[in-house]
C-alpha cells in the first residue's frame, strides 16, 4: 500500500492531499509521486477522545516532514516514547475499520 503526493505540473509545487486547483499558480494538472520513507517528527499530541471505528484508549498522532518538504499527520506506532525531531518510517496501514470499511493512513514507526 503506498500513498501519494502529488506534483504541480505547472510550478512544481508538492502537496498532500490531491488539491483541485494549485495553491501556488492555479494549475489544475498533477502528477502523482510516491509518498514514503524517512520523515522528521514536527510535534505530537496524544489523543483519548477517538472517533468511531477505532478500538482503543488512547492514540498518538503526529505532523511529520518527509524528505521532500511535504508533511502530512498520521499515527504514531513507537515502541518508545516520542520526542520532537526524531527519525521515523512512514508505513500505510489500516488505521480505522468504519461499518466494515478498512481506511488506511500513514503510521509512523521507528526506524
Ligand atoms: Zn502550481
Amino acid at each position: 500500500m503506498e500513498l501519494m503526493a502529488y506534483r504541480c505540473r505547472t510550478c512544481g509545487k508538492l502537496t498532500h492531499p490531491k488539491r483541485l486547483v494549485c495553491d501556488v499558480c492555479g494549475g489544475r494538472d498533477w502528477t502523482p509521486e510516491p509518498l514514503a520513507g524517512e520523515v522528521t517528527l514536527l510535534t505530537y499530541t496524544r489523543v483519548h477522545n477517538l472517533p468511531e471505528g477505532i478500538d482503543k484508549a488512547y492514540l498518538d498522532f503526529g505532523i511529520v516532514e518527509f524528505a521532500n518538504g511535504v508533511r502530512v499527520t498520521g499515527q504514531l506506532g513507537l515502541k518508545g516514547e516520542a520526542h520532537t525531531g526524531m527519525k521515523l518510517r512512514a508505513d500505510v496501514d489500516v488505521v480505522r475499520v468504519v461499518q466494515g470499511e478498512e481506511k488506511v493512513g500513514f503510521v509512523f514507526r521507528e526506524l
